[in-house]
């Protein structure tokens, strides 16, 4: 049943998290028809904007920084909906479902979207040194910006894929970049071995300094400013300026103490329900993925769009499971990467378009006799047109052993 039918009129809905699944979650809602009053409570001081180009266009300098903006000021106004900005939520209520902010405001509705996103993980000892920078938000990235154009050392902690895209777009800014991390290449944990064996070929030949397989112990500083980054091995990489991106925390401290299940993230049923009346959508969002058969959580930005209309959907009671084949793309120099599906860690990758040493094919990879993933190094039409296979193999029945 919709929340609209309910005797008093439309209902009313609450989005915490001002971001792209909070914004998309509005949007739909108005688009279904749901006439009923929206706030939406973010804690960032800014209207909502657009995280991929932070690492890309707006770190390079190729785009001004509202040109990341998500909507126009007119087509946030057409929303009809209250925005709240730079007052974060504190506490959550799920039987009077009520959201409480920092600033005091209470804030009662029928329906809660939980849209709070993640956050950076840290190395301890981080923040008591300039120079050291994470990139989640706008403010990062132009504090980022600013350091990077000052300085010519850069190291990069982290090898995935923030990680890589940052060592890329600095390289072409004309730093000294540097790229450490646990792993053997570029992305590995993400897209496996053979992909990010030519990852690591197009870093190296751009530049980049590979210092991986090695963990990270903690990092250097003089007169309060970071000097270097010191490895397992006792080496220290010099450097100005160090950014850390070694994964992200789901934002849920504010969750707390309501009781709702959290265990990296938002534990939620398979239609993205965390109890009666309260959902979650986006990066903090783990919920049943019923073609999996198991929790999901998802990182990028086409889940923050679909799960937002489908949570929207189900607020208004025509949802169902929700059962996406994830897509995550990045863009490295001249590489774009696309990846559909779930790349996992002993799958058989196999090359069926294109060429390796060209830098223009389609791997397909392969898990216990299905196919579950498929990624095109600038080959994007290709690999869509073989998401089919992922589908099918979502929907055939599970193994049995
Ligand atoms: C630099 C960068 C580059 C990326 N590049 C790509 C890419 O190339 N491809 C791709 O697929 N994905 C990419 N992503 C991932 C993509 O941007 C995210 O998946 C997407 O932003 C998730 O949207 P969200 O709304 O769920 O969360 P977020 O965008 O994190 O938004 C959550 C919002 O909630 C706010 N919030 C947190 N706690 C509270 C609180 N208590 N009260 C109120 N508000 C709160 C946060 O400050 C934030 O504004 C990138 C991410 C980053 C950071």
């Amino acid at each position: 049943m919709s929340i609209d039918d309910d005797a008093g009129g439309p209902a009313r809905v609450l989005v915490v998290g001002a971001s792209a699944s909070g914004l998309t979650t509005v949007e739909a809602l108005r688009r279904k028809g749901h006439a009923g009053p929206i706030t939406v409570l973010g804690d960032e001081p800014h209207a909502p904007y657009d995280r991929p180009p932070l690492s890309k266009q707006v770190l390079s300098g190729a785009w001004e920084p509202e040109r990341a903006a998500l909507r126009t000021r007119d087509v946030l106004a057409a929303l009809d909906a209250e925005f709240v900005f730079g007052d974060p939520a504190v506490a959550l209520d799920v039987v009077g479902r009520s959201v409480r902010t920092e600033s005091g405001r209470e804030l009662p509705a029928d329906a809660i979207v939980i849209a709070t996103g993640v956050r950076p993980r840290q190395l301890p000892g981080q923040q008591d040194l300039a120079g050291v920078h994470v990139l989640r938000t706008l403010d990062d990235c132009l504090a980022l910006r600013g350091d990077l154009l000052a300085g010519s050392r850069l190291v990069v902690v982290g090898e995935g894929v923030l990680g890589s895209e940052i060592a890329a777009t600095a390289r072409t800014l004309g730093l000294d970049v540097t790229l450490t991390g646990p792993l053997a290449a570029p992305m590995a944990l993400q897209v496996g071995p053979l992909v990010s064996g030519v990852l690591a070929e197009l870093h190296t030949e751009r530049g980049v300094k590979l210092r991986l397989g090695t963990g990270v112990v903690g990092l250097t500083g003089e007169g309060g400013r970071v000097t270097g980054v010191r490895l397992a091995t006792d080496e220290v990489l010099p450097a100005d300026v160090v950014v850390v991106a070694i994964g992200a925390i789901p934002a849920t401290e504010w969750l707390a103490d309501s009781g709702l299940e959290l265990d990296n993230g938002v534990v939620c049923d398979s239609r993205c329900r965390a109890e009666e009346g309260i959902y979650a959508v986006g990066d903090v969002a783990r919920w049943h993925h019923e073609g999996l058969g198991r929790l999901v959580r998802l990182e990028n930005r086409t889940n923050a769009t679909e799960q937002a209309m489908a949570v929207a959907a189900e607020i208004l009671g025509e949802g169902r499971p929700y059962t996406p084949v994830p897509y995550f793309w990045t863009d490295q120099y001249d590489a774009k990467l696309q990846v559909h599906g779930f790349l996992p860690a002993d799958a058989e990758v196999d090359v069926v378009e294109g060429d390796l040493t060209a830098r223009r094919f389609v791997a397909r990879y392969r898990s216990e006799g299905r196919v579950t993933g498929v990624l095109g190094w600038n080959m994007p039409k290709q690999a869509r047109l073989r998401r089919q296979e992922i589908v099918d193999g979502l929907d055939a029945p599970a193994p049995t052993h």
